[in-house]
């Protein structure tokens, strides 16, 4: 079974050599611009192509404001900031996610929650975020949220948008809403993904994208807050840009910053692949739905956008039996330089996050056991 598998995606990418997860494409105007913002001198992070990356992603997300960042994990270290979150906060995220969820809580200083996951979308489960606030915490007289078990205020949310799969964002939304937690988008996956028309992101007070090499699209290194809060907005600004008051010649900062802002190099690749993203979605759409096809016959399950949402199927992943089929095949695939990862290791094994609470992780581990991502390139 394995090895028609595998001569499956050979056959999908054309390639008898090594076929990678993910590896970016640059079939449009990216050397163009690059060459413009070499020409113009201006490869920091003061430059046209900085305001005009934020302006089309304005645009492409709906989001009122964006603010361009070095990489994700900062954008989401600023969002977590601006949303409130202080040293000794809680923060309420996902057991199964990319480690810079976890680590981006930690740089405030607060500690993370782990909640389970849900089956259908991979992401935070809602039934299991209620579960836990009704049993675990109290509202005290100051409105806001604590932890019974540690007597700390649980500030902010983090749900994440896995592979690119939106999150049951709204349901997830209300209950933040009733207990009076901060929502923060982790949105890193999520470009050009979609919850019911409206772009991921965009439901939380602040949401983050990231434009890593391996990302849907990439800057080489890059991110973007994006939010409808002006004061946010401007804050983000500030913050990332060493809390530099603006002035002719006066160097005045009036906090401790952060130089986190995207130089503006990589922001004039960015421009350039956000006019291949249209194209990068269909394509990306036509390998998912092939792939269907294929593992439907198999009798493997292959993940499909959750109901009412629109995904980027950024990295196309199958559900196999069990850890034993699950090793046998990233075992098989990479001997075969055919590149497929499992899932990641769950927050709560990590050394630096063995100690932090988590509720009943049984669908996240379930997950953890059988969820392998497959080659998902756009295809040339
Ligand atoms: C990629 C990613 C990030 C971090 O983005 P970088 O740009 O690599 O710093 C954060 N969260 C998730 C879920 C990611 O996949």
């Amino acid at each position: 079974m394995f090895e028609n598998i595998i001569k499956f995606i050979r056959q999908l990418y054309g390639s008898n050599g090594t076929i990678p997860l993910h590896e970016p494409r640059f079939i449009g105007n990216e050397k163009k611009y690059l060459n413009q913002c070499i020409d113009s001198t201006y490869v920091s992070y003061v430059g046209e192509f900085v305001t005009r990356f934020e302006d089309i992603i304005k645009e492409y997300t709906g989001a009122k404001y964006a603010i361009a960042t070095a990489n994700g994990t900062l954008a989401l270290h600023a969002a977590l900031l601006l949303a409130g979150v202080k040293n000794n906060d809680e923060v309420l995220t996902q057991a199964l996610t990319f480690v810079a969820t976890a680590n981006a809580i930690t740089y405030c200083g607060a500690k993370p929650i782990f909640i389970d996951s849900d089956r259908e979308t991979l992401g935070m489960s809602p039934v299991k975020l209620e579960e836990f606030l009704k049993n675990e915490t109290i509202i005290k007289d100051d409105g806001f949220c604590y932890n019974k078990q540690t007597g700390n205020k649980i500030s902010a949310c983090v749900p994440v948008h896995i592979f690119g799969h939106p999150v049951k964002i709204e349901h997830i939304k209300s209950i933040c809403g009733k207990y009076n937690i901060t929502l923060v988008e982790d949105a890193a996956e999520s470009l050009g993904s979609f919850y019911k028309e409206k772009h991921t992101g965009i439901f939380g007070k602040i949401g983050i994208l990231s434009f890593n090499g391996n990302k849907l699209i990439t800057t080489g290194g890059g991110g973007m807050i994006i939010t409808d809060d002006e004061n946010i907005a401007r804050q983000a600004k500030h913050i990332t840009t060493t809390a530099k008051v603006s002035h002719k010649w006066e160097f005045f900062h009036d906090e401790v910053g952060y130089n986190y802002r995207m130089p503006n190099v990589n922001a004039a690749i960015g421009c350039a692949q956000m006019e291949s993203l249209p194209k990068y979605l269909d394509n990306k759409r036509e390998t998912a739905a092939l792939y269907k096809v294929f593992f439907n016959e198999l009798g493997i399950s292959f993940l499909v956008e959750p109901e009412g949402c629109g995904s980027n199927y950024w990295l196309n992943a199958i559900i196999l039996k069990d850890r034993v089929q699950r090793d046998e095949f990233l075992e098989y695939c990479n001997n075969n330089r055919v590149m497929s990862r499992p899932i990641w290791t769950l927050m709560n094994k990590l050394p630096m996050y063995q100690h932090c609470q988590h509720i009943n992780l049984e669908n996240a581990q379930w997950l953890e056991d059988r969820v392998v991502n497959i080659p998902s390139s756009v295809r040339v």
